[in-house]
């Protein structure tokens, strides 16, 4: 029967957003490997509870791949080793006591191109990360996680009258927003996001920034940005990733973001920054 492929749900819907469940995510001397081949060095970066941090630099130095690093889903790929530590408030997330389904529900991510389930309706899509993830919840509790969660990611007022329209219907930055919504209905603690915005309109952009600023009040945020101009609208802190020729990613300076843009400490940050390469 279907219930032997599903897991059963089984745990609980934690409470709604509230400041005591700021977690701070903590990366200590993180090395990868795709077979032979290192693509970042050691690299440690706190990202605290209740700012946004941005993960910059050029392609290739390692940020989808160290992102991906901060749940879990490195180890999915075959030929990916890792070395290191990532803490969430202190527990370390590749415990092999800990369950992969537990870092999928504390820390949430959102990729570049927005995927949600396009036939499943908009509320469907709200839902799947539950299921997902093994979570319970009532049905009064799901409608009322189904408002919280469109509402958090900007897009509540637009699809209230058509819950049970496709998902895949939608523009593409209210699809974004629809897969946010989908990240945040489990309640996680961190949202990592992959360059969110790289397939959206300046408009569809602009809206998901205003929803960071608001969701980092709450939910502990890490995203990678190919804008600078970005980085510095919505992040208090940020990271520079380099990966020199034939060399594996490091990040050569993080600091407070306003800071690092005008004083950079680093001649390659401050070549970066400036538009040099
Ligand atoms: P960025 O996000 O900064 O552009 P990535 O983390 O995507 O960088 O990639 C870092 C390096 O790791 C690159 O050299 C890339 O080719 C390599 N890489 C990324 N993903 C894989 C993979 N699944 N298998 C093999 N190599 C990979
Ligand atoms: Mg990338």
């Amino acid at each position: 029967s279907i219930g032997l492929l599903a897991a059963p749900p089984v745990h609980e819907l934690p409470p709604s957003l509230a400041p005591s469940r700021l977690a701070e995510l903590r990366a200590q001397s993180i090395s990868a490997w795709f077979g032979k081949h290192q693509v970042l060095d050691r690299v440690s970066l706190t990202m605290p509870a209740g700012i946004v941090t941005a993960l910059i630099g050029p392609s290739g130095c390692g940020k989808s791949t160290f992102l991906r690093i901060l749940n879990r889903m490195h180890e999915l790929v075959p030929s990916a080793a890792l070395a290191g530590e990532v803490l969430l408030d202190g527990q370390d997330i590749y415990d092999p006591s800990r369950r992969l389904t537990q870092a999928r529900r504390d820390i949430g991510m959102v990729f570049q191109k927005p995927n949600p389930f396009p036939a499943m309706s908009i509320k469907e899509n709200v839902l799947a990360g539950l299921k997902l993830t093994g979570v319970r919840a009532s049905s009064s509790d799901k409608d009322q996680l189904v408002e919280e969660s469109l509402t958090k990611a900007g897009l509540w007022r637009e699809v209230r009258d058509r819950l049970g329209a496709p998902g895949g219907g939608l523009s593409g930055g209210q699809q974004q927003r629809l897969c946010i919504a989908r990240s945040l209905a489990v309640r996680p603690r961190v949202l990592l996001m992959d360059e969110p915005c790289s397939a959206l309109d300046p408009t569809s952009t602009r809206v998901i920034e205003e929803t960071m600023t608001e969701l980092a009040r709450e939910v502990t945020i890490v995203i990678v940005t190919h804008n600078m101009q970005q980085a510095a609208r919505v992040s208090q802190q940020c990271a520079f990733f380099l990966a020199s020729q034939g060399t594996p990613g490091v990040i050569v300076e993080h600091g407070d973001t306003q800071a690092m843009f005008q004083s950079p400490q680093d001649e390659r940050t401050a070549a970066y920054v400036g538009g040099r390469f």
